[in-house]
């Protein structure tokens, strides 16, 4: 099952994606949160499926898709956990033992076919394409035998990522928290649909070149074991956001670096999952 967040004539709406129509199922399911919970097991999809095919919907084409949940509470962000994005960074001399972990506020991020902005406080406009986990059901201290009961789904995310600001101290958060500079979606795609979140194949093109291809077997620190470490320091909740890290092939490791111009279009495709594409404007 497609779970999406959409805005159409001022409203905004929640629901699955049926046959290129969203369902609105926000009288049952007042949050997107509450509805990515509701589809952590097959009794609530089936629910959930029944509730959105008794409603008309309305076609793909006419809404604005939203990320799949809008403001989620938790967005916990990976670095340098596929070894040949590691090796083109200047982390390639501390292979983490642990995963190397930042934030994102949810004003950084947009939805499926939003514009994407480079700021006017920075030219270095980075694209990093990852498989976003999104959190189904409340989890602390869990082990990663049984971590991946936690998770709803899947999506495609943009870290996008601004080179200078993030390099100006050892703390990432200004160069991967600039407004709009980056994007997921264009839904969550159920687990069950999914299946192991191993074997996954990452594409990211800018402008129909292929700049970043991998496979999410290569991850250094794999689904289950994030969960489980996120786990450790806080109660991940439905709607929660764990984007896994992104492959080799970044604009500022080229030769000569490629930065993202405005008029660009990103897209990060991953097998099972879906495409997000984001066009990049200046401010
Ligand atoms: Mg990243």
């Amino acid at each position: 099952m497609r779970l999406a967040s959409w805005a159409v004539d001022d409203r905004v709406g929640w629901g699955p994606v049926l046959d290129d129509r969203v369902h609105d199922v926000g009288d049952r399911w007042p949050s997107p949160q509450q509805l990515v919970a509701a589809t952590s097991d097959a009794d609530g999809r089936r629910l959930v499926g029944d509730v959105a095919s008794s409603t008309a919907g309305t076609p793909l084409d006419d809404v604005v898709l939203l990320p799949p949940v809008p403001n989620p509470t938790r967005i916990i962000c990976v670095g340098v956990n596929y070894a040949e994005h590691a090796a083109e960074s200047d982390r390639a001399a501390e292979p983490p033992g642990q995963p190397v972990l930042f934030t994102r506020f949810p004003s950084s991020l947009v939805g499926h076919r939003q514009p994407i902005v480079r700021p006017a406080a920075s030219d270095a406009f980075d694209y990093e394409g990852e498989l976003a986990v999104v959190i189904g059901r409340p989890v602390r201290g869990v082990a990663p035998a049984h971590a991946l009961g936690a998770v709803a789904g899947y999506a495609c995310l943009m870290d996008g990522t601004l080179r200078d600001f993030q390099r100006h101290t050892s703390q990432f958060t200004p160069g991967k928290n600039f407004d709009r500079s980056g994007a997921w979606g264009p839904w969550v795609v159920t687990a069950d649909e999914v299946g192991e979140p191993v074997g996954l194949e990452l594409t990211t093109t800018v402008d129909g070149e292929v700049l970043q291809h991998a496979t999410t077997s290569q991850l250094i620190h794999d689904v289950p074991a994030l969960v489980a470490y996120c786990s450790t320091f806080t109660t991940l909740e439905p709607g929660d956001v764990i984007s896994t890290g992104t492959p080799g092939g970044v604009g500022y490791a080229r030769s000569p670096q490629r930065f993202l111009q405005p008029g660009n279009v990103v897209r990060v495709t991953i097998s099972r999952i879906g495409t997000l594409a984001n066009t990049v404007v200046a401010e």
